[in-house]
This record gives C-alpha cells, sequence and structure tokens, in this order.
C-alpha cells in the first residue's frame, strides 16, 4: 500500500495537502489550460536512497510545454528540479514515488484564450507502484485517432490533450487490453494512450519520429541510447503502419508510467511468437537497473533525494 501523501508545494509555499485547493471556476479546469510532468522516483533499499530518475530532463518538458501554452512558470529548471526533491525529503518518502508538477492557468474568468490570464503551479508527490499490471501487455489499435500537432499541441504535455488519452485507455480497458496504440490523422502509428512505441523488425529497433504528433518522451529517449551503446542495435525512427505492428519480431511500450513494457499481443495477433523477445527483455532488466542505481555509469540520469 502506498504510503498517503501529505504535502504540495503551491503558490510558492509548501502546505500540507489539503490546503493545495482550487475553486470549481479555476480556467484549467473548465478547460484543461496546463500542462504537467510525470515523474518517477524509485526507492533503493540496499542503499536507504530514493532516485528520481531524469528530473531535469522533465522539467525542462514542462518548462516547453508552458512555453507553447503561454503559461507562465516563475522558476527555472534548477529551482524546479529543487522543489521537487524538497517536497519528497519533507514526505520522507521509502519508497517507489511518482512526482507531478502541474503548471495551469488559474482564473475565475470567463475567456477562452490564453493570453493575459494569471498562472499557477503546484507539485505534489505519490506513491506509486506498477502503471500496468504485470510484466506484458496486451494491445489494441485504438479507434481514436491521435491529437494532431495543429489541433492540440502534442508535444506540450497539456492537460486538455488527456481527453484523448483517457478515451483510447477506457477503450481499450473496457474491451478487456492492456493499453491502446493510438494512431495518428494520417492513420500511421503515433504512440499509447500515455507512452511511446517500438518495435523490432529483423534485429532493428523501429520508433515513430518526433514529427509523428507524440509526445517527445524521456524514456523513448533514454531507449534510442540504451538500445544503441549497451545493446548495439539499430534504431530506426520513422513511419510506422498499423500492420507492421501484426508482423513485427517484437514491441514495447516505453514511458515514465508505464517504464518498458513488452507487448505479446496486438489486435489478438500474437507479438513474434508471443513470447518477450531479447531485446525488449534485455531494455527492461537494463532499465530496472539503471533506475534504481544499480549502474554507475548511469547515475548521472539520477537525482538523489537523501
Ligand atoms: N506519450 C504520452 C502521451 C505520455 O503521456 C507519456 C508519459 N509522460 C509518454 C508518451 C512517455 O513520455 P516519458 O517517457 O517522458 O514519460
Amino acid at each position: 500500500m502506498a504510503t498517503p501523501n501529505r504535502f504540495a508545494f503551491f503558490n510558492g509555499e509548501f502546505v500540507p495537502i489539503e490546503q493545495a485547493q482550487v475553486s470549481v471556476m479555476t480556467h484549467a479546469l473548465n478547460y484543461g489550460t496546463g500542462c504537467f510532468e510525470g515523474i518517477r522516483g524509485y526507492w533503493n533499499a540496499d542503499e536507504q536512497q530514493l532516485y528520481v530518475f531524469q528530473l531535469r530532463p522533465h522539467m525542462e518538458r514542462l518548462r516547453r510545454s508552458a512555453k507553447i501554452l503561454f503559461i507562465d512558470i516563475p522558476y527555472s529548471v534548477d529551482e524546479l528540479s529543487q522543489i521537487a526533491l524538497d517536497l519528497l525529503r519533507r514526505e520522507e518518502f521509502r519508497e517507489d514515488v511518482y512526482i507531478r508538477p502541474l503548471a495551469f492557468k488559474s482564473d475565475t474568468a470567463i475567456a477562452v484564450k490564453l493570453h493575459g490570464m494569471t498562472d499557477a503551479f503546484a507539485l505534489y508527490a505519490v506513491g506509486f507502484g506498477q502503471y500496468i499490471a504485470g510484466s506484458t501487455a496486451r494491445a489494441c489499435v485504438s479507434s481514436w485517432r491521435r491529437i494532431e500537432d495543429n489541433i492540440i499541441p502534442s508535444r506540450a504535455k497539456a492537460s486538455g490533450a488527456y481527453i484523448n488519452s483517457a478515451l483510447a485507455k477506457t477503450e481499450a480497458m473496457l474491451n478487456g487490453y492492456d493499453e491502446a496504440i493510438v494512431l495518428g490523422a494520417d492513420g500511421q502509428v503515433s504512440e499509447a494512450s500515455a507512452a511511446n512505441l517500438f518495435i523490432a523488425r529483423d534485429n532493428v529497433l523501429i520508433t515513430p519520429p518526433l514529427t509523428s504528433d507524440i509526445l517527445e518522451g524521456i524514456t523513448r529517449q533514454a531507449v534510442v541510447e540504451l538500445a544503441r551503446t549497451e545493446l548495439g542495435v539499430k534504431v530506426v525512427e520513422r513511419a510506422i503502419d498499423r500492420t507492421e505492428l501484426y508482423i513485427a519480431d517484437e514491441a514495447f511500450f516505453c514511458g515514465t508510467g508505464v517504464e518498458i513494457k513488452p507487448i505479446v499481443e496486438i489486435d489478438k495477433r500474437p507479438v513474434g511468437n508471443g513470447a518477450v523477445g531479447p531485446i525488449g527483455a534485455q531494455l527492461a532488466q537494463l532499465y530496472s537497473d539503471i533506475v534504481h542505481g544499480r549502474r554507475a555509469s548511469y547515475h548521472e540520469w539520477l537525482a538523489p533525494v537523501y
């Protein structure tokens, strides 16, 4: 069971979580005008240490999302990182955690716009386990299409955009699958509801490019680097057709929440022979070692809390 969280950083100070409240009139609640991050911290019991994975890259992306949405965040990347670490220390977490910074339009006015508004910032963290239970996932191709960059900026982690993710995820789960694979408006594979996607064909890893309306995933970037440097596997960023999913040797999701999750079935077809493939298995193990601080050469990807 996750330990209940007790604090939030809200309106410039640390407050008890019950005091971090907004009005029902809040712009972001009414129109989805916020942006956020999802960051994981991993508890290493041997070292009695909590390691936050890729903290700075997440705060950099938060600032980029905010820039697209005309949201002013009055903190630098360093300050945001420090706020997260301070909060975790205050919480005294000794378990895996999920950290949520949120920047949003806090006005209580009826006004559908982004400029000339008041912005707020909050950050909290909760104890967190697996996002998809088990070591593998069964997926379907969603009947929903991924938001297009010119409709809702897909590379901004915008609150309102998650209506799209939630529709795809709920459809998939109500139909008995773990996760949805979402096609772009052009009919080619974009990503999952809240994760990026790789397939492997003939020992080459393939993932949709940054221009396929994906979120610019931080785990995705780590996977590209790890596959090339640690596994010596070639990685290609190119468009993926739906039917390539059905004939791929391997497929896996990657993301902060889902971590690296091999996909063993897509639209009722086994991926490869239906068992976890070697590339996915190696990457999942390597990723787990790195995030828990068990690979010294990747310690620069981690921020220790204690
Ligand atoms: N795509 C979407 C839509 C997501 O919500 C996430 C999770 N943040 C990802 C991809 C994976 O991104 P990251 O590896 O940075 O968590």
